[in-house]
Formats: structure tokens, sequence, C-alpha cells
């Protein structure tokens, strides 16, 4: 949708678009269909969070029929641009968005074909006529100038269906929406673990508000064996929800390319992650928020996350959720940020771009200290989840288990899964569990898991990999069992997931040259290079760095 939003606010004229998409409609994509959500599922960005689009949301929501108001319980009188709302319908919102481009385009006279209930099988690279092949399910292949792959979220099965009680993912949601009277395991304790806490709450008991507004929860008669056993890392619920002063987290703040280039010349070529963490971390703090700064002043990026994860680790789960729902509530009321959270979040999408400049040991770090942490604090949880969880946990529904890092789950004989774990008395533990969910998130996909196999088989992508800096390094990492680091002819490297692709989204081949006419911004392939944890602000950026570089080659600035 920004890709063609983009197309035609541009000055480009003589173009024709052709879009295929494998639903019968354009806009809700995954997360906001039946696909990724359910009723009870909600958005964890508010209206004026999101990139501009053709009307605001705010706007959209007011004009909404009294029946799809009813359906989605929403005030519209009391509608404003900070509210969350039902996942479907957001994408009724994104779905009617798209329906004004499609208006739009053909007022501008550009050639728009949508292609609804058209499956791409294929994608093939035809290098003697420089032009990209588009091979369906249902339409008869045809050459593009240019393609760009916004193939979004892609969940694959690897044990679901094959034994009963073990889901590869929550979504469909609606797969879960069933009475069940055991103990679930859930891995994950962040976004994507609420959405399955939320369909299995409701499908096996009942929220009321009281007079106090405090929600309660009690279960129904059929399900009183039920629990859900969240499994995390350190044992940390993610953050609340808060007011942001920049509801658009700095999206201004990207680092330029000059500023990328000095700092690689410092850096023997590489981008320094302490310069990042030090730019668009702690300075802005420094401004903005001079007394956390004094306490954060002179900490490096792991010092900083141990400061963080001490201080939460040392209090229940729960009591900190709950702490933290009162801090939030707080700042939404003030309208005042809580301004490092803030910043984290800006971080977070400032280094996704340049992040492919990182030393190995860099990326390394990140994923060690600052990813776990940049995961629960930016998840930004919406109030109603909270309350519910909340509610949830003091009806003895819902707990948590810390897991370290080596923890692993087997499929089950007949069904579920086997937990395995080191608990907090140093002892391992293994619980068999009927129902399974994994619910960590979209996962990072290898290169050679894209359906267009012509691109592998073509080697028209390469596998994403990042250059050690010192070669002792990568030696002990070798020697210490990462199997992600590999050596060439040029020095040692770490395989990242995904494929590799330049600052313009465009895939690279196995010497590294850039394809011009293929653009790729499907998230679980391209994680490698882009590890942020992407929203539609990501689809907004990448989509102005992709179609720039097409309207160059059409002579448009
Ligand atoms: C459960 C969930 C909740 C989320 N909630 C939020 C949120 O609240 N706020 C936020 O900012 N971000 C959220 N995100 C992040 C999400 O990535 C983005 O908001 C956005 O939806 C990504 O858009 P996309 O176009 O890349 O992918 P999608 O919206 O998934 O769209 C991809 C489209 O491509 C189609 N397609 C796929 N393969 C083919 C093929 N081979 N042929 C033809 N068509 C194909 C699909 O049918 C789909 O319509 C959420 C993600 C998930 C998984």
């Amino acid at each position: 949708m920004f890709v063609l939003k983009r197309l035609i606010e541009s000055q480009v004229k003589n173009i024709s678009i052709e879009i295929f998409e494998k639903k019968k409609e354009l806009g809700p994509g995954m997360p906001y269909s039946f696909e990724g959500a359910n009723e009870e599922h909600i958005t964890n960005v508010s209206g004026n969070e999101i990139p501009e689009l053709e009307k605001s949301l705010a706007t959209w929501v007011k004009a909404l029929d009294t029946e799809t108001l009813k359906r989605f319980k929403i005030d519209a009188d009391n509608f404003n641009g900070y509210k969350v709302l039902p996942r479907l319908l957001f994408g009724q919102y994104l779905g009617s968005q798209f329906r004004i481009l499609e208006k739009k385009a053909k007022k501008k006279g550009i050639l728009l074909t949508i292609n609804r209930n058209v499956l791409v099988t294929d994608i093939v690279d035809d290098k003697e006529q420089k032009l990209i092949k588009i091979i369906s399910d249902k339409i008869k292949p045809e050459l593009y100038h240019y393609a760009v792959i916004c193939t979004g979220h892609y969940w694959p099965k690897v044990h679901e269906g094959a034994v009963e009680g073990y889901f590869d993912s929550p979504y469909p949601p609606s797969k879960l929406a069933k009475k069940i009277n055991h103990p679930v395991a859930i891995r994950g304790s962040s976004l994507t673990a609420i959405d399955a806490v939320r369909t299995l709450a409701k499908h096996n008991g009942e929220f009321v508000t009281g007079k106090n507004n405090r929600v309660a929860f009690s279960l129904c008669d059929e399900s009183k064996g039920f629990k859900m056993v969240l499994h995390s890392r350190e044992g940390m619920l993610p953050a609340v929800r808060f007011h942001l002063e920049d509801s658009r987290l700095g999206k201004g703040s990207i680092l330029t390319q000059e500023e990328i280039e000095t700092n690689k010349n410092e850096n023997e070529g590489f981008l320094s992650l302490d310069f990042v963490f030090e730019k668009n971390f702690k300075n802005p703090i420094r401004e903005n928020d001079p007394a956390f700064y004094k306490k954060i002043k002179g900490m490096n990026m792991e010092q900083f996350v141990d400061f963080v994860l001490s201080a939460r680790g040392t209090v229940d789960a729960f009591d900190l959720l709950f702490g933290e729902y009162i801090e939030a509530e707080k700042s939404i009321k003030r309208k005042e940020s809580i301004y490092w959270k803030e910043m984290l979040g800006v971080l977070s999408f400032v280094m996704n771009y340049p992040a492919k400049y990182f030393s190995a040991e860099d990326m390394l770090r990140l994923h060690k200290t600052l990813h776990p942490l940049i995961s629960i604090v930016i998840a930004y949880v919406p109030q109603s989840s909270v309350e519910e969880m909340l509610a949830l946990h003091e009806k003895g529904v819902l707990e948590i288990i810390s897991v370290g890092h080596d923890s692993y789950v087997e499929p089950g004989e007949k069904t579920g899964a086997h937990y395995t774990y080191t608990n907090s008395l140093n002892q391992q533990v293994s619980m068999h569990y009927k129902t399974y969910i994994d619910a960590v998130g979209q996962p990072r996909l290898i290169y050679n898991s894209l359906p267009f196999k012509s691109l592998v088989e073509q080697k028209t992508i390469s596998p994403a990999k990042i250059k050690f800096r010192d070669i002792s390094m990568a030696v002990l990492e070798k020697e210490a069992g990462n199997k992600n680091v590999i050596i060439d002819k040029n020095g040692y490297y770490l395989n990242v997931p995904g494929i590799a692709i330049n600052d313009n989204f465009q895939v690279l081949d196995e010497f590294g040259a850039y394809n011009d006419r293929l653009f790729i911004m499907a998230v679980p392939f391209i994680a490698g290079y882009n590890p942020d944890y992407s929203g539609l602000d990501f689809c907004e950026a990448a989509s102005g760095f992709i179609v720039k570089n097409i309207l160059r080659e059409f002579g448009v600035a």
C-alpha cells in the first residue's frame, strides 16, 4: 500500500502498476484479517502513531455505521487518535485506504491492475532482457521492469498437524478458539503470546468489569483444569503502552548516509554500535530527561541493559506489570512520555537500516544484550490486554516461568510437547503439556525458504552475512560452537537469517552485486540485515527507499 501510495503521489507519468494478492481483499494482510486476528485482538499502535494514509483513522471510525461500531464495541463519540482498536476493524480501515488509492490512481491516469485471489508461485529474473517474470497460479506469466516483494508474514509449519495439540504459531487464532481442561504451555511472553492468551481466555471463561473498573476473570465449568504457563527468558513480561511524546517515534532521525560513511571510515569500514547507542539513545535522553541521563551517563550498552534488567529481575513479573500499568496510566493521563522507553523504540527503528554495516562482533552484541531488552520494552502492550492478564493471574490461570538459553522443546509422541529447562534452584525440569503453542513471534527465515524457488536456483539472491572485524573473535566464537561463523576467501563472516539486500532493499547476488529490478520488503526474509521489530512505520520507510530508487530510473528525483 505504501509503495502504491508513493508512486501515485510522485511526478512519474506513463507508469503501469500490477498488484498480485492471493486473498480476495487488499489491505488487512495477515495481522489484521482472520489469518492473524479474532475480535479479541487489538493493534499495539494508535491512529496518531501510524504513518499518514488517505483519511485519518479517527475520521474513518467516526463515520462507521452503528452495526460495525456495536460489533467492535467502539464509542465513536469518544474515539480519538490516541486509541488502539481491534485488529480486524483496523484491517477494514486499511482496506478502505487501498480503495481510495485505487480511485486516485485511476484519476491520475495510472494503469493499475489488481489481481485478487491470485497466488504468485514463482519469480524469475530474466537477466538477458533485464526484466522480472511473475508466475502465478491463474494468470499467464508476464514480464515487468521492476518487482517489489511485499509478501509479509510467513509462519512455516514444522510439527503442527503431525502432533495433536502442538502449534507452531498461534495463527490463525481461530484454531485456539476451543475449550481446554488442562494446562497449556506457551513459549514466549510478548505480543504473540498475548494474542494466544486472549483467545484461550475468551473461550475458557469470562472477563467481567466490576464497579471499581477492575477486570476479573471466571473460568467456565468445562475448563476447571485450564491454565496458561508462559515460558520466557529471564521470566519477563513486556512493557505497557505509555504516552509517546513523538507519536512517530523520531522517524526523522534515521542516520544520514554521510553520518554512516564518516563513522565507517573511523572504524575500519564498520558502523559502530556504540556510536549509534550514544547518538540515537543517550544523546536525546541527555537533552530531554537529564535526571535519567545522570543515572546512565557513564554506561555502555551492556551496562545499560544490565541496569534495566536487574531492576526488573528483582520484582515479581506480574507485580512489575501492575506497577508499569499504573506508571503508564499516569503517563497517558498527563501526556508525559517515559522518555528512555520512547528512545529505545527510536533506537530500534533507527538501527534497522544501517545494521548491515555493523561488524559481526557488534551484531552478536546486539542480539545477546540489547535485542532482548528492546523486544520487552517496545512491545507497548495495550492497557486492556494488561488488565486481562492481571485478572487471569489473580485467578491463578496465568503464570510465567523463567527459562534460560539452554531450554528446549520437543514435540510429544502423541500430543503436545515436552518443555525442558533449568529452574531457579538449578534443577533440570522436563514437563509434558498436552497443548503447546510456540509464540515467540515471526521466525527469522533462512534465505532458501523463500517460496520463489527460481530466485534461489538462479542465485539471484544470496544468504545475508556480516564480516568479523577481528579474526580472533571469529575463531573464539566458532570454538564456542557458533555454527553460523563461516570462512570464505575474503575472511570470517557471521551468517545471519534471510537474504542479502542493499540500502534500497534490492537483492544482492553471491558476489554482492545488486539487482536493480528486484526489491524485497517482506520482513521474515530480510530479518538478518533488518533486525527491528517492524510495523507499519517500517513499511512506510522501506517503501520510501524503494520508490525513490525506481523514480530515479524514470528521471524523477
Ligand atoms: C499478529 C501481528 C500483529 C501485528 N500488529 C501490528 C500493530 O498493531 N501495529 C503495527 O505497526 N504492526 C503490527 N504488526 C507488524 C506488521 O508486520 C505490519 O503492521 C504490516 O502488517 C506488515 O505489512 P506487509 O504488507 O509487509 O504484510 P501483510 O500485511 O502480511 O501483507 C502481505 C500480503 O501479501 C499477500 N501474499 C503473501 N504471499 C503472497 C503470494 N505468494 N502471492 C500473492 N499474495 C501474497 C498476503 O495475502 C498479504 O495480503 C503485526 C504483525 C503481526 C504478525
